[in-house]
């Protein structure tokens, strides 16, 4: 009987050392042709949604399939033939590659998560690279390489850790303001015997305290997104009331700043009131923490047949281009200002929730517009 080449991944992936596998049938399909095994064998690994490639033993690539292609931007008739360096992105350690060798020329497998490879269109991703030569008769005669993409994965584990020193930071500021002012206020009290505060002084502990409370109320709801516990109130609202109410909440601490409503006829919708207020509050204070003084917000409620458009515009510093999706993303920021990127991301859950879209349209560095939809609710489905 021949041998049969017998790619059995994970059993080999288990193993440090590569088992010979001459002579052995570590997955019999129980086919007496060997062709037809072997074709049985090509559509798994073509069907695989893990990148796999496959080269000779003097490293030209002979197979790839089509979810490495797709990871690539190459397809198998463009690699056939060349060497894997093609995906070197030159930012892998080169020591990666000296050990990568040194396994494989003992005939053992490899695998490491510091490979970062290069697309076919010049973009970098990083993957959990397993190397592993196939052996029959004592000899290599291919190597196989499976590629886990753990690009998103190594950005999330970055801001997750960036995300704790901001934490640590952004508590510890105006947790140490509050004290430190508290304690000479009470020094002086105790000395004098009096206890006032001026509307100054008043006015730096209230600041600070809402800081604080914005700070702990984000970290809350990402705990309750994550462990599926953000529960939404529907009930049917009029939207122009609320976004005017809440314009004039934010109005009263920023007085530097103009805000522009268009104000249209009422819109019903059926939402939970406090969130939508959470997520108007979150695009206004963005809007002006993101923008000089004495410049203009606009706010537009725009009705089609089925939805309700709200778009907040401002004259700010705007968002590259790169960065448009991202900055909904989890702990995301394109520039430190307050906060811990976690107001769009929470924006986004809540209008997720109510079956609606948040996006940006923004230029450079003139800029913003933040738009949302939610559903409108029409006065025949309105059980009043
Ligand atoms: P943060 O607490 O950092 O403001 P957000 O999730 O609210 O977190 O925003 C994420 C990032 O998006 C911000 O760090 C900022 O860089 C960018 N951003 C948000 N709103 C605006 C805006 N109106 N203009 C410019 N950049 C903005």
């Amino acid at each position: 009987m021949p041998n049969k080449i017998i790619f059995d991944h994970e059993e080999i992936k288990r193993r440090k050392n590569t088992p010979d596998l001459s002579g052995k049938q570590l997955l019999c399909l129980g086919m007496e042709n060997i062709e037809d095994e072997n074709k049985i064998l090509h559509q798994i690994l073509a069907a695989s949604s893990d990148p796999i490639l496959i080269t000779t033993k003097d490293v030209k690539i002979i197979f790839a399939n089509p979810a490495w292609e797709k990871l690539t931007g190459y397809t198998l008739e463009e690699v056939r033939g060349k060497n894997p360096k093609l995906m070197q992105s030159g930012k892998t350690p080169k020591s990666i590659y000296k050990k990568l060798w040194k396994a494989l020329l003992k005939k053992q497998s490899f695998s490491c998560e510091e490979v970062i490879n290069k697309r076919k269109d010049g973009s970098t991703y990083q993957i959990h690279c397993s190397i592993f030569p196939v052996i029959i008769d004592g000899e290599v005669t291919h190597y196989v390489q499976i590629q886990y993409d753990i690009t998103k994965k190594k950005r999330l584990d970055k801001l997750k850790s960036e995300f704790l020193s901001v934490v640590s930071h952004e508590l510890k500021t105006p947790i140490t303001v509050l004290k430190l002012f508290t304690q000479s206020k009470l020094a002086t009290s105790q000395k004098t015997n009096t206890a006032t505060l001026t509307t100054k002084e008043l006015d730096l502990f209230n600041r600070e305290f809402t800081r604080l409370t914005n700070l702990i109320n984000d970290m809350l709801d990402n705990a309750r997104i994550e462990t599926g516990k953000m529960r939404m109130r529907f009930e049917p609202f009029n939207l122009t009331e609320l976004t005017q109410e809440t314009i004039e909440k934010i109005s009263v601490i920023a007085k530097n700043y103009t805000f522009v409503f268009e104000e249209t006829q009422s819109c019903i919708v059926c939402a939970d009131k406090q969130r939508i207020e959470q997520v108007l509050l979150n695009l206004l204070s963005n809007a002006i923490k993101y923008s000089p003084k004495e410049s203009t917000i606009e706010i537009r409620l725009a009705k089609n047949n089925s939805h309700v458009v709200i778009s907040i515009k401002d004259e700010g510093v705007g968002i590259p281009k790169k960065e448009r999706k991202t900055i909904f993303d989890k702990f995301y920021q394109v520039r430190r200002q307050d906060g811990f990127g976690l107001g769009l991301y929470i924006s986004k859950e809540i209008i997720k929730r109510h079956k609606g879209k948040i996006w940006v349209e923004a230029k450079s560095e003139k800029g913003s517009a933040f738009f949302f939809t939610l559903p409108l609710v029409h006065s025949q489905q309105l059980k009043i």
